[in-house]
């Protein structure tokens, strides 16, 4: 792809924690990290495990240049990072996206991870040169290559950004880890209002949300249904559905089967799977 595409591949599909092991295999179980390449740009969004596949993927192209945005700090979106062999290249350019969430900022929780004794390589070991930009709700973003971010708040606990790539007239929206309310159904189909691709968090089945799976409810989490992205995606009149941060007790079968009830509410809904990639500019087109 040159600098005249807009893609998105996803590198870890799950929430919460990894889920290693053949029952979880088709799907993936490395946790979140989406890459999307616009308008000769490479953004990374979150830095879970995936992360750590995207860094081997990357080490034949030579020095990276990228943004990584973190929409929160929780585990399963940033324990990628150590493991991501481009931050360790003199010649990668980083620049670190992200909130201050319980008073500390992102380079504070980053190198918080890799702190003795959770860690045995240090932060300043990080050889890529690095720039973190403290990230606002509603700020603006413009990157190289007219390419346009924006975010909001997520309902989530500690707080989440959801954010909006725009380029050339189509848009990509990523919005994980964040609960349906009335409050933020509003927010998030203004976010993703005509978007091509919206990603949504659609950890649980409405049966899981609710407690019926003998686990007990999970409301108050921070995570929505599938059911409620293919309703937002309705709402908000989006090309495709990608349903995303699996819950660590969905096997494969589960997944599909989510896939399968968000499609009969929204026919382009997709189950996010590691090492797929879709065409922004074709998410009107299908699933
Ligand atoms: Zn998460
Ligand atoms: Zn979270």
């Amino acid at each position: 792809m040159g600098d005249d595409g807009f893609e998105v591949t996803f590198w870890g599909v799950r929430g919460s924690t990894p889920t290693p092991g053949a029952a979880t295999a088709g799907f993936g179980g490395n946790t979140s990290c989406v890459e999307v390449r616009a308008g000769g740009q490479r953004l990374i969004l979150d830095g879970g495990t995936g992360l750590r596949e995207l860094g081997e993927a990357l080490r034949p192209t030579g020095p990276l240049d990228a943004h990584v945005l973190f929409s929160h700090v929780h585990w399963d979106h940033i324990q990628g990072l150590p493991f991501f062999a481009p931050a360790y290249e003199p010649s990668s350019k980083l620049v670190l996206h992200g909130g201050v969430r319980a008073g500390r900022t992102l380079e504070d929780a980053l190198r918080g991870q890799m702190r003795d004794p959770y860690f045995p390589v240090r932060f300043d070991e990080i050889a890529a040169s690095l720039r973190f930009h403290e990230l606002a709700e509603r700020e603006r973003l413009t990157l190289d290559g007219g390419v346009v971010v924006h975010g909001l708040e997520g309902h989530h606990p500690g707080g989440v950004f959801a954010w909006r790539i725009e380029w050339k007239g189509h848009a990509l929206v990523y919005a994980t880890d964040t609960e349906s309310t009335p409050a933020t159904d509003a927010v998030m189909v203004e976010l993703a209002r005509g978007a091509d691709v919206f990603i949504y968090d659609a950890q649980y089945t409405p049966e899981q949300l609710a407690g019926s799976d003998g686990r007990g409810a999970r409301h108050g989490w921070g995570h929505s249904t599938m059911m409620d992205g293919a309703r937002l995606s309705r709402e908000a009149g989006v090309g495709t559905f990608v349903l995303f941060h699996h819950d660590p007790f969905q096997d494969d079968d589960a997944v599909l089967a989510k896939e399968r009830r968000a499609q009969a509410s929204f026919e382009r809904s997709v189950a996010a799977r590691e090492g797929m990639t879709l065409d922004v500019l074709r998410g009107r087109e299908g699933a």
